[in-house]
């Protein structure tokens, strides 16, 4: 059974409940229009947790004002159906006025892995979610935290969040979740039309063909610029990035070795849909 809680009060009895039989918890946080992505999340917390909390809140200060907030997709009954499906302990279910009631004043910053790639594109949307999921935290007080590596600054972001606040938390990443062309799973991928569907898969194609020529020692940049130009001349309207980081910290590569762990991260724009995805190299 997957109980559906909406006060803070009755998560936290249920919380205490469960500690009381000497139970681990788990929490997913989402924001709803699950997919199989989502649902892996959920059972990779099965395993590793007693019990499973998943939060699914559409958090308005993540978005920014020209970004999709009022049109994300919201199907709260198919979501509950899939999270009974899987066995999801309890669906946390705040709304705005919980999550943020009047005076509400705080906001919390990570410096530094905030900053490039989505910092830059999305101004203040780390921001947004730093103080999402610390509040998610507190409400929930999870053992285990499970986040994809779909949005990997974000699972960068939030490990380095509980590091330097010393929350109890173990954050676990969990690899993305791909249809299988290769183009991963979003709740955003609704949004394309069949043509768009088509070209959205060119993403991972360019990531695999630049992974494989900086893996053979191609000049980074040369690669990286290259891979740009491909998916703008397959309709892509915009790349805000096609960057090799460093995988722990995102700073800037310029020389590969195979030492060190990196990662590819892209963004790009296909019609009206801003897509992401990344690939460790
Ligand atoms: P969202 O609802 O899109 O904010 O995502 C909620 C959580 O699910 C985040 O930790 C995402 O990284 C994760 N997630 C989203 N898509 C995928 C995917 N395709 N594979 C694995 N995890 C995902």
């Amino acid at each position: 059974m997957t109980l559906e809680i909406t006060a803070l009060d009755a998560l936290r009895s249920q919380v205490a409940a469960w500690r009381g039989e000497g139970a681990t918890i788990g929490v997913v946080p989402t924001m709803g229009a699950l997919h199989r992505g989502h649902l892996t999340l959920v059972e990779t917390a099965k395993k590793r947790c007693d019990r499973v909390i998943v939060s699914i809140f559409v958090n308005p200060t993540q978005f920014g004002p020209n970004e999709d907030f009022s049109r994300y997709p919201r199907p709260l009954s198919a979501d509950l159906e899939q999270l009974r499906s899987v066995g999801a302990d309890a669906a946390w279910l705040p709304d705005v006025a919980t999550m943020y009631p009047e005076g509400f004043a705080t906001s919390i910053h990570v410096a530094g892995i905030s900053e490039p790639l989505d910092g830059q594109f999305r101004p203040g949307h780390f921001d947004g979610v730093a103080t999402v999921v610390a509040k998610l935290f507190n409400q929930v007080t999870p053992d285990l935290a499970f986040f994809g590596e779909k949005d990997y600054q974000q699972l960068c972001l939030i490990k380095r969040l509980v590091n330097d606040l010393n929350m109890n938390i173990k954050v676990v990443g969990v690899p993305t979740v791909r249809e299988s062309d290769g183009l991963a799973m979003s709740s955003r991928n609704q949004y394309l039309n069949a043509n768009e569907r088509k070209t959205a898969i060119q993403i991972s194609t360019a990531m695999h063909t630049a992974r494989d020529a900086i893996k053979s020692g191609r000049d980074i940049t040369t690669t990286l610029r290259e891979a740009t130009a491909h998916l703008l001349a397959q309709g892509f309207r915009a790349v805000d990035y096609f960057d090799l980081r460093d995988a722990n910290n995102l700073s800037a590569v310029t020389t590969y070795s195979t030492g060190g762990a990196c990662r590819l991260l892209v963004a790009a724009h296909l019609g009206t849909t801003r897509l992401i995805d990344n690939i460790e190299v």
